[in-house]
């Protein structure tokens, strides 16, 4: 037989675990959520890529005048003038602001235009965005949003793609 006051305690006891345990439940979800705003906040691409993001004034002080004209204000050097348009070396071509690798010379090919062309870049590394116009497709760099140049497709050069990155020399780095 248990007695009334035995009663009395066991309820008080059960009332004392679920209490523990619905903490230790609240402190469980809480640990869970914390733990995926650190592994969100600490690696994926996109945070990678924001941190490429300069303000104007920061570019200014890194690039010289003719990269910032060209990269940050999207001009265009002129035709037979740039380093690697007649460059045939193997490597990768950087960013030449921010570093990313964006072309392999082995996608590059002469197109007799005055500029380096490339018939792809590397995965994920060009931006590709219609001119206010709609005529022509600027290609950035995804990173640091730096100006290439345009990419224009479809004009029968015999490459696996048949598009052109036609690129500014001075946007880019080699690095063999
Ligand atoms: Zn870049």
């Amino acid at each position: 037989m248990v007695d009334a006051q035995s009663w009395s305690k066991v309820i008080v006891d059960e009332k004392i675990f679920e209490a523990l345990m619905h903490r230790l439940s609240v402190l469980f979800l809480f640990l869970i959520l914390s733990s995926i705003v650190v592994i969100r906040g600490g690696g994926g691409a996109s945070s990678v890529m924001a941190s490429m993001e300069k303000a104007e004034e920061e570019w200014r002080a890194i690039l010289s005048p003719e990269q910032f004209r060209i990269l940050r204000k999207k001009g265009t050097e002129p035709p037979g003038s740039g380093k690697y348009d007649k460059f045939q070396e193997d490597g990768v071509y950087e960013c030449a602001a921010c570093g990313t690798p964006l072309y392999k010379s082995t996608t590059k090919f002469n197109s007799g235009c005055g500029w380096p062309a490339f018939y792809e870049g590397l995965p994920g590394a060009i931006k590709q965005t219609a001119d206010a116009d709609g005529r022509r497709i600027e290609i950035t760099c995804a990173a640091c949003g730096g100006h290439l140049g345009h990419v224009f497709k479809g004009e029968g050069f015999r490459t696996p793609t048949d598009e052109r990155h036609c690129v500014n020399s001075i946007s880019l780095k080699f690095k063999s």
